[in-house]
């Protein structure tokens, strides 16, 4: 099912598995987004110029800022459910964020009316990325579901400092603290949906945007899906969570027009 799902998307996800890449994409860095259109890749003979534009040109970018938006509830929506179970997960430090990969034969994924997208990988962002009239929330996780056809939905749930969150301690505790090492056999069952927030599972409640890869390439054809309600973790465990990566966020997008579309 992998392999089948592998061969089928765009080398551009390859960066996602990053394990054996034959040559890399070019580096980016957070603190330089404003010109990740304008990145050239010369790493081969003939140099591939700004493998990244559509960073820069794209129109329907994310993320966006939600206070921005008209609100549409009117149309019937695909009911969404998240069908994780549990796994042995490989826990990545991904140079970027700290990410976890499902294993090559989980079954999870998300089912978006009648069409079920197996869950990839999940990762996270520090503030978060959509933000609410300029406001971040501390955190931002995202879970990545790629299709057969190489289609990519994306859930997004917010994270608040509260409660200590003990799902989320053991990502902590299993991701290297080394930039682009994996810790493949930690052995550790982990069941994805221990991070989601504590409603029906089953017909989750959110918002929904076309919009992109929030790293480069910036890829369009991403469909998101915000959930509505957030999750916590304690401020010693977005401490921590800061000690791997702070401020990889992108800055909020232009809609350019775009609805944003709501179940409730
Ligand atoms: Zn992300």
């Amino acid at each position: 099912m992998r392999s089948k799902i592998l061969g089928n998307v765009s080398a551009l996800f390859f960066s996602f598995y990053a394990i054996n890449a034959v040559s890399s994409p070019p580096h980016w860095h957070y603190d330089e987004q404003s010109t990740w259109w304008a990145v050239e890749d010369t790493s081969q003979s003939i140099p591939l110029l700004y493998p990244y534009a559509e960073c820069g040109v794209g129109k329907r970018q994310s993320p966006v800022d939600l206070a921005a938006a008209e609100f549409n509830n009117s149309k019937p929506l695909n009911r969404l459910a998240a069908l994780y179970d549990t796994d042995t997960p490989t826990f990545y430090n991904n140079g970027h964020s700290v990410q976890v990969n499902t294993s090559l034969d989980y079954s999870g994924g998300l089912r978006i009316g009648e069409e079920s997208i197996p869950l990839i990988q999940f990762h996270l962002h520090e503030p978060s990325e959509h933000v609410i009239n300029g406001q971040h929330f501390p955190a931002e996780l995202h879970f990545v579901h790629i299709n057969e056809d190489g289609r990519i939905a994306v859930l997004a749930v917010a994270i608040e400092t509260g409660n200590e969150n003990p799902a989320f301690q053991t990502i902590l505790d299993n991701t290297p603290v080394q930039e682009g090492e994996q810790n493949t056999n930690s052995g550790v069952q982990f069941n994805p949906a221990a991070l989601l927030p504590q409603q029906d599972h089953d017909n989750l409640e959110y918002f929904t945007l076309a919009g992109s890869l929030t790293t480069p390439p910036c890829s369009e054809g991403v469909q998101w899906y915000l959930l509505s309600d957030v999750i916590t973790i304690s401020t010693a465990q977005l401490e921590q969570l800061k000690s791997f990566y702070t401020n990889n966020a992108r800055v909020a997008q232009d809609l350019n027009g775009r609805a944003i579309l709501s179940n409730q």
